[in-house]
């Protein structure tokens, strides 16, 4: 059928009010396409800016427009992992292949900056079981090339990010607001090779208005404006306490559940009701918290898949108590016993201590029930009697 004049002429004027409507707020130099790209993928582009040929969002995150499409990174989702790191086969052996990535520094950056850089490159790598593994490598050719550069806002330094599998190639330092204290420096450096392998911002929510979550992290108890008010990877303008800052618990939950080395490795998430405790390796259990429970953090890692030396982590039940008890021994309570109803295995941990595990020690209080803990303090403060260690967890 053939499409009248009138018909044409009234679907393009529609287009051209649609367009304006949505150009409005943009410069010119911003392509509506790339915005709303960005926008899908649940970036914040209220203050967008351009940054040589590309956009900083949220202050200091660097979107590389050729690489625009390889973010790979969904409205709802943290991080862009992406291809960096190739979902590996569960195996029977330890993994210790970490996957190296070289920061270079330009020659022009002041030696305050390098030793910024060097501390923060050994914080990244001081996490434990980090499937990467940063290094300074020659200026010109690493897989970061760390720069001066006249940043437009009020951010002291930008960083790519993550895309197309790779990390993001560059963070940008602006000698010109760079008047700040080292600890300061770090934080800033730290932070930003967070955005070079794909973390958001901590503090943001999306234009729909929820948060982005990785498993395991910050608690239901926290709300808006700040979840995780000590986490790195809050935006710069929301960071306090500068001087010698590392990752927050759930920082290291958030990089070590995104980036595994072993990923048999699963964390022990704890619980809390009233006096009680319950642990799960099942975030989708209670996730932040269900049924009464809060959840508070990752009491350490155990394992999915039971390795050389590591025996089964059974878990029970005690309705009338609402009591958890956990045990690597069958036999004590078998299927059930004492009102005790079995539910089952929940993973693995080793019996003996094995290199880089803590003992969890088992304490108990009547009326509380059973708690376990990394922190033998934390028994007694709260006036539990200690009565074993029951197995031994990955540290945090
Ligand atoms: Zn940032």
């Amino acid at each position: 059928m053939k499409k009248s004049l009138f018909t044409l002429i009234f679907w393009n004027l529609c287009t051209v009010l649609f367009l304006t409507s949505c150009q409005k707020n943009y410069a010119p130099e911003f392509n509506i396409t790339h915005i709303n790209e960005m926008k899908s993928m649940g970036f914040n582009t209220t203050n967008i800016k351009r940054f040589k040929e590309n956009y900083i969002v949220e202050n200091d995150i660097i979107i590389d427009v050729s690489k625009i499409h390889g973010i790979n990174l969904s409205k709802v989702t943290q991080t862009s992992k992406a291809n960096l790191i190739p979902n590996q086969a569960i195996t029977n052996q330890p993994i210790v292949n970490k996957l190296s990535i070289s920061v270079g520094i330009d020659p022009s950056v002041s030696a305050d900056w390098i030793t910024a850089i060097t501390n923060a490159i050994q914080i990244w790598n001081t996490i434990p079981n980090f499937k990467l593994n940063f290094f300074l490598g020659s200026n010109n050719n690493s897989d970061i090339q760390i720069s001066y550069s006249n940043i437009p806002g009020d951010e002291i330094a930008a960083g790519i990010f993550s895309n197309s599998g790779n990390v993001g190639s560059a963070i940008y330092i602006d000698p010109l607001k760079s008047t700040i204290d080292a600890g300061h420096r770090q934080l800033i450096i730290t932070h930003e090779i967070g955005h070079t392998i794909g973390f958001r911002h901590t503090d943001l929510v999306s234009e729909s208005g929820q948060y982005f979550q990785i498993a395991g992290t910050y608690p239901s108890n926290n709300i808006w404006p700040n979840p995780d008010p000590v986490s790195i990877m809050n935006r710069m303008s929301n960071q306090t306490n500068l001087l010698g800052r590392a990752f927050s618990r759930f920082d290291r939950i958030a990089i070590r559940n995104t980036y595994p080395l072993d990923e048999i490795q699963v964390p022990f998430y704890r619980y809390k009701n009233v006096g009680k405790h319950l642990y799960s390796t099942s975030w989708s259990e209670l996730t932040t918290g269900n049924l009464g429970w809060t959840y508070e953090w990752a009491e350490g890692y155990v394992f999915s898949v039971a390795r050389a030396g590591m025996s089964n982590i059974h878990r029970y039940w005690l309705p009338s108590q609402n009591d958890y008890f956990y045990t690597t021994n069958y036999n004590e309570l078998g299927s059930g016993k004492w009102g005790y109803q079995y539910q089952g295995i929940i993973g693995f941990a080793p019996t003996n201590q094995i290199s880089g595990s803590v003992p969890l020690y088992q304490f108990y209080l009547p009326n509380h029930g059973h708690f376990y803990t990394t922190e033998y303090g934390e028994g007694p403060s709260n006036g539990y009697t200690f009565e074993r260690v029951v197995f031994y967890v990955m540290s945090n």
